[in-house]
């Protein structure tokens, strides 16, 4: 065999496996089918209004151009610092390596909103990226989009112990952290993750699966509810509900799955 059908062979073995690899990862995201496509078209940007993050395309440019993304920016910064030096839940802030602000895009057309930081997120001071957090990360992928094109919060900025659910106290503390940071953003879209979430975000006290599969308003946000990736991990059929909970928020969206 010579050195070129070598290398297109191990190219084709290549390209098999990572075909593999990323069946696998949809399947553990919960994706149960795939469209057929009958020609490879150039995917619109849809996940940031920011075109300096995602290119120029035809759904970019068809957008209203978006104004003052320094400006949010600069007061994400200004808000992160606050969130920084806050002790306003003595025992959290004692016990806290980092608090966990954000990630993401600041013109981000949607949103994710968590619970609160767990072990690997207070080490990091990034939020989910522990395996909640990586099953998080291949729900996003699996919708096409990615982590920097999209914007991840937590409700509390810092961990609680033995990650416990958030207290009401801890919850109200944080309140004007969230609210603010995604004021600032605006986005188009936010999805709750779990019923700490949901319930923090649209101030009731329905269970996340009643909260499933409704539109709800929360400023100039459109907001949906679905399952927190750490349920997932302990009740992997439901993966099959967030799938269907996705499908419905890019179909808004405007991202074809
Ligand atoms: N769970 C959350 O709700 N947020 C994180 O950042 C990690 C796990």
């Amino acid at each position: 065999m010579d050195g070129n059908a070598g290398s297109s062979g191990s190219r084709r073995g290549e390209s098999k496996r990572a075909l593999k690899q990323r069946l696998e990862s949809l399947a553990s995201a919960g994706v149960t089918s795939l469209p057929k496509r009958s020609g490879a078209k150039p995917r619109p940007a849809v996940g940031s209004r920011d075109t300096g993050l995602t290119g120029a395309s035809a759904a970019a440019a068809t957008q209203p151009p978006v104004v003052g993304v320094r400006a949010r920016i600069r007061k994400l910064d200004i808000l992160r610092e606050e969130v920084a030096s806050c002790r306003m839940c003595k025992p959290l802030a004692e016990a806290r390596t980092h608090t966990v602000f954000g990630a993401g895009s600041a013109t981000a057309r949607l949103c994710f909103l968590g619970e609160a930081p767990g072990a690997d997120e207070d080490a990091s001071g990034e939020p989910f990226v522990g395996r909640a957090g990586q099953l998080l990360t291949k729900i996003i992928e699996s919708c096409t989009l990615s982590r920097e094109e999209v914007y991840i919060l937590n409700v509390l900025k810092c961990r609680p112990p033995d990650n416990r659910r958030p207290q009401p106290d801890e919850t109200a503390n944080c309140r004007g952290y969230f609210e603010k940071q995604l004021e600032i953003i605006a986005p188009e879209f936010i999805c709750c993750l779990g019923t700490t979430a949901a319930q923090a975000l649209l101030q009731t006290d329905e269970t996340i699966g009643n909260l499933r599969k409704r539109w709800f308003t929360w400023k100039s946000s459109q907001v949906i509810c679905t399952y927190h990736p750490s349920y997932l991990l302990r009740n992997p059929p439901a993966k099959r509900d967030v799938w269907e909970d996705m499908k419905l928020l890019m179909a808004k969206l405007g991202v074809q799955l």
